[in-house]
């Protein structure tokens, strides 16, 4: 039977000994017990997936938004009617503290299935251009967006509602048929939302789930129109890779070191409370996870006082429901040892731990790992420089707001990032300077409620956005029409070219564009 670990060894290298070729073996990581098996999917599976997708499309675009939102809408009271149930399922494969898996899977569902029935027609509506050209003056000028056809969305174990279903939904929105790959890790929630949309009356075979490896993913890449990738930049660069090859469309949400910078003039007190929130959140495990802190000098001690108090009273168990635990379990095996390493390498080179440092539990079998902060960090350490995803919160004193910045741009990332200062304006123009897709003021991580406002990584953490006008149309196929509706039977710039008419036009538009100084 395969473990977890080995079925994300699987997932780069299906070849892997000891893999179970034929199920995956979906373990709870509070408890370490195995919950369920589900299929692998081979690549001849997410053919006929891919056959039957096609097969069906049509008619779900025929549907018109208003038919499709109808269903979403209902899957939307699905969602709110069936809360305990979602929630619980997420909880049992990701072992996240149940706010957690309340937040920023289920509500976070609830809100999406609205947002895009309500703003699937308006953002696709067909859009009249004008333009300024003298040639086309006149014309009829129109974009519109058509769905691509079929789409594969891949996502990470993070967030199972919230990184898969976050982009399936405009993409069906939109009028596609979707292949949802989820990862091996967490695939229990997908299978549940896809009983809630068959519940809905989506039509069999518009939305579908192909559970399986890494190499079920590299399979649907080369059946799919477009493929939206959420995971690890490592593999991100092995999906558009592929994706090359029949020159497919992606979208890719990566990894990411978002780092906070704490101003002299912050609120330090919420600046504390937001920094140990905001990594410890999902157990480390978000993409936008304060992953690294700056804080200018004067409020340095006061601002680690007070996140060493914060952090130290969290309760790091498994919930059991509301309001029983803060920081769950480590969704993914590995991960435990990717933090373990950082907090050695830390160690090794000179930082102090204040709170937690440990992996395990006492008491639970699982994967599990203490919320820890650290100080006394640079960028020599790993955790300053590489995606952690795991509850650790290192802290460092820069001697001012430059350094902060120079120190926040010094990574191959580019996620989110956040700044603190009670004067807005200065706070704004130093959350203009970070190179980072998205940048909280006096707050963090909460863009991402926001599904108007794009949300996507700037260098190694994305190609793409989501959310916004962007988030659906990138699901779309752009056309744009040109309709010339008074014309002559022949105009004079065309064949045969004459002297008098090619002068004329030069002599026209350097007049029309040629006046004026040069400087
Ligand atoms: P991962 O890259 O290991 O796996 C993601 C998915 O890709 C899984 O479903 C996996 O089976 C599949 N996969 C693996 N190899 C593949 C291949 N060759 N072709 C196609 N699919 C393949 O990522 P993960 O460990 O599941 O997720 C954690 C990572 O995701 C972190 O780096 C995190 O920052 C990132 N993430 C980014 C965002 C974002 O919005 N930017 C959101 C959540 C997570």
């Amino acid at each position: 039977m395969a473990t977890k670990e080995q079925a994300i060894e699987s997932s780069v290298d299906s070849t892997a000994p000891n893999a179970d070729a034929t199920r995956i073996a979906v373990e709870n990581p509070a408890t370490g017990e195995v919950i369920a098996h589900v299929p692998v999917l081979s690549p001849d599976d997410v053919a006929a997936l891919a056959r039957r997708g096609r097969a069906v499309q049509p008619a779900w675009k025929a549907l018109g938004f208003e038919g499709r939102s109808r269903v979403l809408l209902r899957m939307q009271k699905w969602m709110t009617d069936h809360a305990e149930r979602v929630i619980e399922v997420v909880m049992s494969e990701t072992g996240k503290a149940y706010e957690d898996a309340q937040l920023a899977d289920w509500a976070y569902g609830v809100a999406a299935f609205g947002f895009w029935a309500k703003n699937a027609e308006p953002y696709l509506a067909d859009e009249k251009v004008s333009t300024a050209s003298p040639f086309v003056k006149g014309r009829k000028l129109v974009l519109r967006h058509t769905p691509l056809g079929l789409i594969g969305v891949i996502g990470p174990w993070n967030y199972p509602v919230t990184n898969s279903f976050g982009d399936a939904i405009p993409a069906l929105a939109a009028g596609n048929a979707v292949i949802l790959k989820p990862s091996e890790i967490t695939p229990l929630t997908s299978l549940l939302l896809l009983e809630g949309l068959h519940e809905c009356g989506m039509p069999e075979g518009v939305m579908q789930v192909a559970t399986g490896y890494g190499d079920t993913g590299a399979a649907l890449i080369d059946h799919v129109d477009m493929v939206m990738f959420t995971g690890s930049t490592a593999t991100g660069k092995r999906v558009m890779a592929q994706a090359a090859e029949t020159l497919t469309p992606v979208s890719l949400e990566l990894g990411g070191k978002d780092p906070m910078l704490v101003l002299a003039d912050a609120d330090v007190d919420r600046a504390a409370n937001l920094a140990v929130q905001y990594s410890m959140f999902n157990a480390g495990q978000s993409c936008i996870s304060v992953e690294r802190v700056y804080v200018e000098e004067p409020v340095y001690d006061a601002f680690v006082a007070k996140v060493t108090e914060k952090a130290r009273a969290l309760r790091n168990d498994a919930s059991t429901g509301p309001g029983t635990a803060d920081v769950g379990a480590m969704t993914f095996s590995n991960q435990v040892e990717i933090v373990e390493r950082h907090v050695e390498d830390a160690k090794a080179k000179g930082a102090k731990v204040l709170v937690g440092g440990h992996r395990g539990h006492a008491g639970r079998s699982g994967s599990w790992f203490e919320p820890t902060v650290l100080v006394d960090v640079d960028h020599t350490m790993a955790c300053m420089t590489e995606e952690t995803f795991g509850p650790t919160l290192p802290i460092m004193k820069v001697a001012d707001a430059e350094e902060a910045v120079r120190l926040a741009n010094d990574s191959p990332y580019g996620l989110g990032a956040s700044v603190f200062s009670k004067d807005l304006d200065k706070g704004e123009a130093v959350a203009r300077r970070l190179e980072a897709g998205a940048v909280c003021v006096n707050d963090a991580l909460v863009n991402y409620l926001a599904l108007e406002l794009p949300m996507g990584g700037a260098k190694a953490s994305g190609v793409g956005y989501r959310h916004g006008k962007g988030g659906i149309t990138k699901f779309c196929q752009h056309q744009s029409i040109l309709v010339t509706r008074f014309a002559l039977k022949d105009e004079p710039q065309m064949y045969p070219y004459k002297k008098g008419v090619t002068k004329g036009l030069q002599k026209a538009i350097r007049f029309l564009y040629g006046r004026g100084k040069r400087s």
